[in-house]
């Protein structure tokens, strides 16, 4: 179909796709149109990777918004690193008035800003979060997509985008909804869900070979066999690199972990580097400076190295801005080859000639050990494979150590149709969440009305027999009741105050729970904890719910009210108790950390909120020292510690620590609210903790820290300086505020006139000297490299916040 035959459409696409290089749809996007897409039809697209689902989406999105009174389109990815991905795409519109924008960050706005914006992307979290906080254009929207669907099947987040569309298409029964799918066999079903027509092809814009690599050849799968030779001392993958490269071109490798992912990148250097010229050194050079600058980590020490060579590893540890770096090098082909772990056949747009599935195994703590990874995973990482318009054909391959393993191969991924997507909704952690989230935000005020809402779920669907929902539906309707959380009165349901600020907060139940229960069990022993409960297990009295939990209730009239909690809860013991809760992922433990933890834990036994498990009980001890792990490098950050210290101590990458620190934010901003909504004195020391390890700072910094363009550093700096608050700042000697920022003027006059000072200028002020702070030469420019990362180099600008642009 040629572009300009699209009906619907505004009058100017058709000349920008022209423009673009785009004449005629794909196949696929033809028959999308056919089926109304650009009409108001509801649509289920499943078709291989690469081709041309974004398209799609954006012809269903801007036709939607041509129609006269039409409301908002809204975007939903399914991880934040694609959010701006696909934002940037969007914005080529921007020049034909289409607005855009993204909606990330805190979970508990309304994101009134965006009532401004024709084209909205978000993760299915953040949508479900402004649907719960009455974002009231989300009653205005006229077209959602839905990008990567066959991702309700995942047992984590699938459930909030099954329970998120089913909302929005509650509250507008015209909204047109296009939910976009990798190839999975029962694409049916998701349109019967949706009411939707349905486009289903194996189409792609290159030619895609799948295969095996067994011995000294690539047994391909239309039954042909090329001799692909491995050197003595050579890996197969090394040996499949080497080959691709002699053809020019370059290879994307898929492995389990990020420890594999590194340590493959690190050995495939050596076969790249072979095959750079001269300028691709130097142009790579300047990329590994620049990925050096991102953090003074390991991480990034080692990635840069590797990419000075021609090989890099991505994965989830990484920065944004590493990442960033080494998806535009290597779409440039100045990156010879990436090993990743499968976050990047999530969605990010980095085709490659050929695709080496390196590991089909994966840890999976479910399975107590290795487990495959299942065929749509590795048909997503294989279509990663061709470039279109660069390669004559993609390849994509596994790896065999033997014979029955190459048949193996063959018959679990090559051949193999993908397993059926299935709804995880009836699951009790998800269950829990979605009910209290529904009837606080008023979609049901009554079992009956849950249930019936429940029957617009993909799960409702899929499963004729309801009584398992049911089942979990009432047990978890228990629970909520039972902490506090809904309020029964006959069939009728209704959130308790408690229970609505939860759901705000987006928390799970159970966090909040968790929480509640350490914070009163805190105030009732009058924070001294040596005299509080005994563990539990010792007193004989195991509760019978999940572990890590008491309800609040037996806590709530417990006749102790005259306790004065005199004492705060500490930093540690804040962190600990967040770090517990379902919403944080917690550090794994490694050989020797569970003694040293268990160490600490009696060390500081007083700190902790809530009884420590005893250690008879396994599971739940080792979770409560992961949780004490998490915890240490919280208070590790909240200490100054430095970043590379952090990162080498609890071996993770930058990546993980910006991570920890926003879900803790996020987590004490919640815990803080819970308290103000309980009435209870420790929200001082909660909030002091949550500065702190926003900052990275010990709590004589907190003020100081807290002026933009100050962080930790300077914020130290200042301090040993005498300049102890933001007061001071206003009236401190100029030339001792320059000198401890190095003499770097604009960023001292930017700190002044951010705390507020009159007359920042710093015009004709020398810098006093002040000890230990050497001045930079290039500092009166001010410009020095102002990255605004997490660097934590001997240059200043790491300064600019806690954790930098991760
Ligand atoms: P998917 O989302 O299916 O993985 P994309 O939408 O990213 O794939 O499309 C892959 C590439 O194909 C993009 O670079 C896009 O510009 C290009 N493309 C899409 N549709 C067409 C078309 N009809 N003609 C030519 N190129 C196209």
């Amino acid at each position: 179909m040629d572009v300009a035959a699209i009906p619907g459409v505004p009058d100017w696409l058709p000349g920008h796709l022209q423009d673009d290089g785009i004449e005629a749809l794909y196949p696929p996007q033809a028959e999308a149109v056919e089926a109304g897409v650009t009409e108001g039809a509801n649509l289920v697209a499943s078709v291989p990777t690469a081709s041309g689902k974004t398209l799609v989406a954006e012809l269903a999105m801007l036709s939607a918004l041509a129609e006269e009174d039409s409301g908002k389109a809204l975007y939903i990815v399914p991880l934040r690193a694609l959010a701006s991905e696909k934002s940037e795409e969007f914005e080529q519109f921007e020049q034909y008035g289409v607005d855009v924008g993204v909606s990330t960050g805190n979970y508990d706005s309304d994101g009134g800003w965006l009532a401004d914006k024709d084209v909205i992307v978000a993760t299915s979290e953040k949508v479900d979060s402004l649907v719960r906080n009455d974002a009231a254009w989300i009653e205005d929207l006229s077209c959602v997509v839905a990008d990567e669907v066959h991702l309700v099947d995942d047992g984590q987040r699938g459930p909030t985008l099954e329970v998120t569309l089913a909302k929005l298409r509650q509250l507008n029964a015209d909204l047109q909804t296009v939910a976009l799918s990798a190839t999975i066999g029962n694409a049916d079903e998701l349109a019967d869900w949706l009411d939707a027509e349905l486009v289903d092809s194996d189409w792609r814009p290159i030619e895609l070979q799948k295969g095996v690599h067994y011995g000294q050849a690539l047994h391909l799968e239309d039954g042909s066999q090329q001799r692909l030779e491995v050197r003595n001392g050579e890996s197969e993958t090394a040996a499949i690199v080497r080959d691709t490269l002699a053809d020019d071109g370059s290879t994307l490798v898929f492995v389990n972990s990020r420890r594999n992912a590194e340590a493959a990148a690190r050995r495939l250097a050596s076969t790249t580097s072979d095959f750079l010229d001269q300028e691709e050194r130097e142009r790579l050079a300047e990329i590994a400076a620049e990925i050096r600058d991102v953090s003074d980590t390991e991480t990034s020490d080692d990635l840069a190295d590797a990419v000075a060579k021609g090989a890099a590893f991505h994965h989830a540890g990484c920065s944004n801005d590493h990442r960033a770096l080494v998806e535009e090098a290597f779409r440039d082909r100045l990156l010879k080859v990436v090993c990743a772990t499968p976050t990047l056949a999530a969605g990010v747009n980095t085709p490659s000639r050929r695709v080496v599935v390196r590991d089909w195994r994966r840890y999976d703590g479910s399975a107590g050990g290795m487990a495959p990874l299942s065929v749509l995973e590795v048909h997503q990482m294989m279509g990663r494979a061709g470039r279109p318009g660069l390669d004559p054909y993609g390849e994509a391959v596994l790896l065999a150590n033997s014979h029955d393993e190459l048949d193996e191969l063959f018959e679990r991924y090559v051949w193999a149709d993908p397993e059926p997507v299935r709804s995880k909704l009836a699951a009790q952690p998800a269950l829990r969440t979605h009910l209290l989230a529904t009837v606080a935000s008023g979609f049901a005020s009554s079992r009956d009305g849950l249930l019936a809402f429940l029957e617009r779920t993909l799960h409702a669907s899929q499963n004729a027999d309801r009584s398992e929902l049911e089942r979990v539906t009432d047990a978890m309707l228990d629970y909520l009741e039972v902490n506090g959380f809904l309020e029964r009165d006959g069939d009728q349901l209704q959130a308790t105050g408690l229970g609505h600020t939860v759901s705000r907060l987006y928390l799970d139940p159970m966090s909040a729970a968790e929480i509640v229960d350490g914070l009163r069990d805190w105030e009732r022993s009058g924070g001294r904890s040596s005299s509080r409960s005994g563990r539990s297990g010792e007193d004989g009295e195991e509760p019978e719910e999940p572990a890590g939990f008491t309800p609040a209730s037996e806590l709530v009239d417990d006749g102790d009210d005259d306790a004065e909690a005199d004492e705060p809860p500490s930093a540690l013991g804040l962190y600990h108790l967040v770090a517990r809760t379902p919403d944080m992922y917690e550090l794994y433990l490694r050989s020797g950390d569970e003694e040293e933890y268990s160490q600490i834990a009696y060390e500081r036994e007083t700190e902790f909120l809530g009884p420590m498990p005893s250690e008879f009980e396994d599971n739940r001890f080792e979770d409560w020292l992961s949780a004490l792990k998490t915890a240490r490098l919280l208070e590790d950050w909240a200490s100054e510690v430095e970043e590379s210290q952090i990162t080498e101590r609890y071996d993770v990458g930058p990546g993980d620590v910006r991570g920890k620190v926003e879900t803790t934010q996020w987590l004490l901003g919640a815990a803080e609210s819970l308290a103000a909504e309980l009435d209870m004195d420790c929200v001082p020391a909660i909030r002091e903790a949550r500065t702190r390890v926003e900052h990275g700072v010990k709590t004589e910094l907190v003020d100081l820290a807290g002026v933009r363009g100050v962080g930790r550093k300077r914020a130290r700096r200042l301090y040993d300086a005498g300049i102890r608050t933001r007061a001071d700042l206003r009236e401190a000697d100029k030339a001792v505020v320059l000198g401890a920022l190095r003499g770097r003027e604009k960023t001292a006059e930017n700190v002044l006139e951010n705390a507020g000072r009159e007359d920042p200028s710093m015009d004709g002020v020398e810098p006093a000297e002040v000890e230990g702070v050497e001045v930079d030469p290039g500092g009166s420019s001010g410009s020095g490299s102002d990255r605004g990362t997490g660097a934590e180099a001997a240059d200043d600008s790491e300064d600019q916040s806690s954790l930098g642009d991760f």
